[in-house]
């Protein structure tokens, strides 16, 4: 495979703010009085805020409002935004920054696929927005993962073939709708998705663009 284009997801892949998703939703499930653990965080990695919220939802049986609903997205974003303030490059996964920058230099087409819609927040934080050519997050998107249409939002503003990009990935959610595209997947990080991708590996420093040339 000669790669054109890479396709990173956000969370879990460039940075972890993970344990911040889950000290939020932690708070948000104890108002509700439902019980909320690792476990229950895995099922809900890689959804849409309100996608996750009726997850949690449905683990304590508990049908809200409309606007309750809306004020507990709003809750849950408040904390979550609170907590990643302090945010820095210093927080990059390993090998993003370096695999960034090899691509560049290869004159490779970058996007991100991301699922949150503080995702050009995070990239700013983090320092790396400007290497993307493309910026795809939960803003412009109607179907989340595992539906594809993020991915292929990413590769049709790349104006690439899928068949020539890769996506990376953490999220089960994130693989079955880079696949569905028919996109290459690796998965990050994250050993139990490596059933499902073409490739699995732990960091983003695995991964060797001289091998897909
Ligand atoms: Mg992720």
């Amino acid at each position: 495979m000669k790669i054109k284009g890479l396709i990173f997801d956000l969370d879990g892949v460039i940075v972890s703010t993970e344990i911040n998703h889950f000290d939020a939703w932690s708070a948000i499930a104890e108002q509700l009085s439902i019980e909320f653990n690792e476990a229950d965080n895995e099922k809900i990695k890689g959804l849409s805020r309100s996608d996750s919220l009726d997850v949690i939802c449905d683990l304590g049986s508990i049908q809200l409002t409309y606007y309750e609903k809306l004020e507990y997205l709003e809750l849950k974003n408040k904390m979550y935004l609170d907590s990643i303030q302090s945010l820095n490059k210093d927080d990059l996964l390993p090998g993003v920054l370096h695999l960034l920058k090899q691509a560049k230099k290869k004159d490779l087409k970058l996007a991100l696929g991301s699922s949150s819609k503080n995702a050009k927040y995070i990239l700013q934080k983090l320092f790396i927005t400007d290497y993307f050519d493309v910026i795809i997050d939960g803003n412009d998107v109607e179907s989340p993962k595992p539906d594809p249409e993020v991915f292929l939002k990413g590769a049709e503003g790349m104006g690439l073939n899928v068949e020539d990009i890769v996506v990376f990935e953490d999220a089960e959610s994130g693989i079955l709708a880079a696949q569905t595209g028919g996109f290459y997947t690796v998965a990050v990080g994250n050993r139990k998705l490596k059933n499902c991708a073409d490739e699995c590996i732990d960091h983003l420093g695995e991964f060797l663009l001289k091998n897909y040339e």
